[in-house]
């Protein structure tokens, strides 16, 4: 090794920024202005993905996210980052699939590590209708292009070596991956940022107004913007919102958790699902175990017994992998999650013209984002949605078209 002197030493020392102040900041703390092409309530996920596909895609510039409390603080910061396209309806499975594979690039895109990690993902099949359902999503996966298949009870075995639960075998995509999700968040900011989009931070909106039957503005507590588009990107509160102009979003606030163990030695590669024992579970590369919490049944954020339910989902664990009863959860935390009624997202244009819904993703809507931000900002730069985006209009519930995905939705 090459020798260094004291001095060298010093003054590398004396160059390395001061408790990261130096660092520039990624994106500008803008001050709202009066007016915007485009206003987006909610600096989440997909509000900063549609920010950016408007500025990016369409050269639309003129452009705010007005963010409630702090960039990315929704449930953006709570989920468990999984990222999957085992989906049982067509229009699901290839939305997320178009997902999937934008994710594999969007690094690379925004320039920026999201430590997009491909794990597999393993839901095990506890009886013969568990099984049966799982051909049936492949069929159906396989149709649009997505791939998964059925494991018999050894190869899941194989995979899981600690596994002591009874099972029939499982239901596994390869090219499922977990990511960064606030570095997703930053990532977008940064280049919405970048290409002229105000990030404005702190400031509440309360209300959208209407002239005639149209949108044309939004109070906030920084005064008013005056807007003739306005993007719902603000979860479970876009109801509220919407209900300002008159608007009904199908909507549901439910309450989902998750917690994180210890770090512990590597034993966990895929990402492991079990209905039955209500776990979901997978293993961080700092060796920390990540545990989805079943979502209670009360709607509202203040109805559920938290403690109970995350014992349940314990428990759940622990039956699937008795060795682990000895690791210790280090924290638990939860979101309220925005559920619609076929459990499937509500994006593009509303009843309201110049109101875009991009919320009610349920338990789902990391996965989503780039494609429902491409997709949204398509609609808005050119009056059309994208083919994958068509089925999940709001309006499908004047139509009865609805994509139905209940079940999927409670069980993640
Ligand atoms: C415990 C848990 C685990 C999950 N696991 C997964 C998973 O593994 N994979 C997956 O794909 N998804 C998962 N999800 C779901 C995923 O986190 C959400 O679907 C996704 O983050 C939604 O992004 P968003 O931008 O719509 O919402 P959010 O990130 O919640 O952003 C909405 C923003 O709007 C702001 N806002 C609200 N009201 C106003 C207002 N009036 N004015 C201004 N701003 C406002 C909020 O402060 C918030 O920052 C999970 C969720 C939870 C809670």
């Amino acid at each position: 090794m090459l020798a260094r002197s004291p001095s060298f030493f010093r003054q590398y020392l004396a160059n390395v920024p001061k408790r990261h102040s130096a660092w520039p900041r990624q994106w500008r703390r803008a001050e709202p202005k009066r007016s915007y092409e485009v206003v987006i309530v909610g600096g989440g996920v997909h509000g900063l993905a549609t920010a950016y596909h408007l500025a990016h895609d369409h050269g639309i510039r003129d452009v705010a996210v007005v963010e409630r409390g702090w960039l990315g603080g929704g449930n953006t910061a709570r989920n468990t980052a999984l990222l999957r396209s085992t989906y049982r309806h067509p229009a699901s499975a290839a939305f997320f699939q178009d997902a999937l594979e934008r994710y594999r690039t969007l690094g690379t895109e925004l320039d920026y590590n999201l430590m997009v990690t491909r794990r597999g993902y393993l839901q095990l099949a506890h009886d013969e209708a568990d099984r049966a359902e799982f051909q049936a999503m492949i069929e159906t996966m396989a149709s649009v292009g997505a791939a998964a298949e059925v494991l018999s009870p050894e190869a899941v075995r194989k995979r899981l070596l600690l596994l002591k639960a009874d099972m029939v075998g499982g239901l596994w995509q390869g090219e499922a991956a977990t990511v960064r999700h606030d570095a997703v968040a930053w990532a977008y900011a940064r280049a919405a940022s970048h290409l002229g989009v105000d990030i404005v931070e702190g400031v509440d909106v309360s209300s959208l107004w209407k002239f005639g039957d149209r949108a044309c503005g939004i109070e906030t507590t920084a005064g008013s913007i005056e807007t003739r588009r306005v993007v719902l990107t603000a979860g479970w509160r876009s109801k509220a919102l919407a209900a300002t102009v008159g608007l009904t979003l199908p909507i549901a606030p439910y309450p989902l958790m998750a917690a994180v163990t210890e770090p512990i030695a590597p034993i966990l590669d895929p990402v492991v699902v079990s209905m039955r024992h209500r776990a979901l579970v997978q293993q961080t590369a700092r060796g920390e175990l990540v545990l989805g919490i079943a979502q209670s049944d009360a709607e509202g954020e203040t109805e559920h017994d938290p403690f109970g339910i995350a014992a349940q989902s314990v428990q759940g664990l622990v039956t699937l992998f008795p060795s682990l009863a000895g690791v210790r959860l280090m924290r638990m935390w939860d979101g309220v999650i925005d559920v619609t009624p076929d459990a499937s997202p509500l994006l593009g244009e509303t009843a309201l013209e110049g109101v875009y819904a991009n919320c009610g993703w349920s338990a789902g809507g990391m996965k989503a984002a780039p494609t429902a931000g491409h997709a949204l900002a398509t609609e808005i730069a050119t009056g059309t949605p994208t083919a994958l985006a068509a089925p999940f209009s709001p309006r499908r519930y004047e139509t009865g078209a609805l994509i139905e995905e209940k079940i999927e939705a409670r069980g993640r």
